[in-house]
């Protein structure tokens, strides 16, 4: 504990930094996730919370999964992982203090949009499915 003396005479100061996004979370069967992955300030309180939803990507491994099937399933965790936490990344180094209030509520709709990586994927699956189609038209 500082006494009142000490108090405000010690202190140190951290520079804030984050990281541009990487090209590729996985490799055979690892992946990086979290701060490791995708760290960013804390300006829009976004770091734990995308360190959370990587973390829940993780339901995709089911009981019955194969040493095998783990290259696939982590390769499908970083196709949406990646994108998502990059454009959060992005929304972020924008977000200042003095930012407007309607700026910051308009760029939390993108992150409270997210349902899940299940939904996710089948979304990328839908919208792949009907660039093909439209390429045949
Ligand atoms: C000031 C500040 C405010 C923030 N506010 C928010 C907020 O409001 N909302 C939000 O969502 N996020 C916020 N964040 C971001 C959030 O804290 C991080 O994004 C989150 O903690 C990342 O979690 P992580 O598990 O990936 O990494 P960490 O929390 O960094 O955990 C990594 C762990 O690994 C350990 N470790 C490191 N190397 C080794 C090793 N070699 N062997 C074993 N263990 C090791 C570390 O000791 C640490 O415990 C804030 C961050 C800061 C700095």
């Amino acid at each position: 504990m500082l006494n009142d003396r000490e108090a405000g005479t010690q202190f140190k100061v951290w520079d804030m930094q984050d990281l541009d996004a990487i090209p590729f979370w996985n490799k055979g069967r690892a992946i990086l996730i979290g701060d490791a992955a995708h760290a960013m300030t804390p300006m829009q309180g976004q770091g734990g919370n995308m360190a959370i939803e990587d973390a829940k990507a993780f339901t995709l491994f089911g009981p019955e999964v194969t040493a095998n099937e783990v290259p696939d399933i982590l390769s499908k965790i970083d196709s949406i992982r990646r994108p998502r936490t990059k454009v959060v990344l992005e929304s972020t180094r924008q977000t200042m203090p003095n930012t407007k209030m309607a700026d910051r509520v308009e760029r939390m709709d993108f992150i409270n949009s997210y349902n899940g990586i299940r939904r996710a994927l089948d979304e990328l699956e839908t919208a792949n499915r009907l660039e093909v189609a439209a390429s045949k038209m």
